[in-house]
């Protein structure tokens, strides 16, 4: 190998069911004396919050909670977490949550610090400044612990936050490598509740982060080789998860799976994610939802670039045909048992914004280098496309 890779590997993680009892003494350890809790609205009625609430008040923390946070979490949203920190004078965070909670306490931490952060550490600033994760300067960001409560973005053990801004309907994918949650806590308890349907959402999200990371040409055999087991995971465990929400060695392996997601994909991103964040941004679907119908018609698009890849995969997950169409029926298999919809129209989408959507997608990190081959504007717009219509075919056909 002739070119210099960095690579930095993760945090603390407490994992297994109670994982949420140290939450307390991992904060008096770091001396966290008084974190904002963000979450999101929805959680303020469920188990999850309730859970940790009582913890954190048994244990005599002082905290107050930050909720004002949208599904798809904006600046604006990151803007009045800042305001809720500093007024209430905190000092670290914790982040309970779906990736919207991660996300928004991420981006507070940022802000919170660097007032023009969101604006320095956006992705197509951060290529231009800092070449790599050892070129970023130091910012001693507030704390961060982290509890998801779903399977799926992983952002618990990312560098990176995505927010929308509100005006221009784009999703902004802001980075550093102090965002990474000081301590992550994988307790399966906190995603029983978790609905069928949003279970295989954000399953099929972690699902796609893997193939994605796997397809990437960009060299990080540690992350390859966690995209792998990864995937394994999912295949064991996630139609259990959706089948019976309290199966807690299915919650585990799922939450297990999502969380080295996020390690998968230091290796990059690709195409269903470059399709998936504008079409995020304009339509408010559901990144996992979206990601899921995307996927096959990605995988069909890179064809030619991954099938000797996904023919290993195939063979390492033991499936009946162990080559790309093997594949290739396993995705589609999987994702209809799973009640995801095959096309785009079926979740009410339709093609008159193609061109738009191509262009989005072509500027979208996840574009950039990392998608398996190069794909240009109306490569994407035909990808678009064919995933609305529901017709699997290449970008050439
Ligand atoms: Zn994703």
């Amino acid at each position: 190998m002739s070119t210099l890779h960095y690579w930095n590997y993760p945090t603390e993680i407490f994992c297994g069911p109670g994982a949420l009892e140290t939450v307390a003494q991992r904060c008096k350890l770091f001396g966290m004396r008084k974190p904002l809790l963000v979450t999101d609205p929805g959680m303020l009625a469920l188990e999850p919050f309730a859970l940790l609430t009582a913890h954190l008040v048994n244990a005599d923390l002082p905290f107050s909670v930050f909720s004002d946070v949208a599904s798809n979490p904006s600046m604006d949203d990151v803007a009045r977490g800042v305001a809720a920190f500093k007024e209430g004078g905190h000092d670290s965070l914790i982040a309970l949550g779906g990736g919207s909670a991660m996300d928004a306490a991420k981006g507070i931490s940022l802000a919170t610090t660097d007032p023009l952060g969101l604006e320095r550490f956006e992705w197509s600033q951060v290529i231009a400044c800092y070449p790599s994760l050892a070129d970023f300067p130091r910012l001693e960001l507030p704390r961060l612990i982290a509890l998801p409560t779903t399977a799926g973005t992983g952002s618990e053990l990312g560098r990176e936050a995505v927010l929308t801004h509100s005006e221009q309907h784009i999703k902004r994918v802001i980075s550093h490598p102090e965002l990474l949650p000081s301590t992550v806590i994988l307790d399966p308890v906190l995603t029983r509740g978790l609905p069928p349907a949003l279970t295989a959402a954000t399953g099929m999200d972690a699902l796609t982060h893997h193939i994605e990371a796997f397809c990437s040409p960009l060299y990080h055999p540690m992350s390859s080789g966690v995209a792998v087991e990864g995937i394994r995971l999912i295949q064991q465990h996630l139609l259990a998860a959706h089948a019976d929400g309290q199966d807690m060695i299915a919650r585990e392996g799922m939450l297990v799976a999502s969380a080295m997601a996020a390690v998968a994909f230091q290796k990059g991103l690709g195409g269903v994610h470059a399709l998936a964040h504008p079409l995020g941004a304009r339509y408010h679907k559901h990144h996992g939802l979206l990601n899921a119908i995307l996927l096959p018609y990605v995988l069909v698009a890179n064809r030619a670039a991954i099938s000797a890849d996904i023919s290993r995969l195939a063979r390492y997950l033991e499936l009946q045909r162990p080559d790309f169409e093997g594949f290739l029926d396993w995705v589609l298999d999987l994702r209809q048992r799973l009640g995801i919809p095959h096309s785009l129209s079926e979740i009410g989408l339709d093609s008159s914004a193609a061109t738009w959507v191509g262009e989005q997608a072509l500027a979208d990190i996840s574009s950039s280098d990392t998608n398996a081959c190069a794909l240009d504007a109306a490569d994407y717009t035909q990808i678009f496309r064919n995933a609305v219509q529901g017709v699997l075919q290449g970008v050439d056909a």
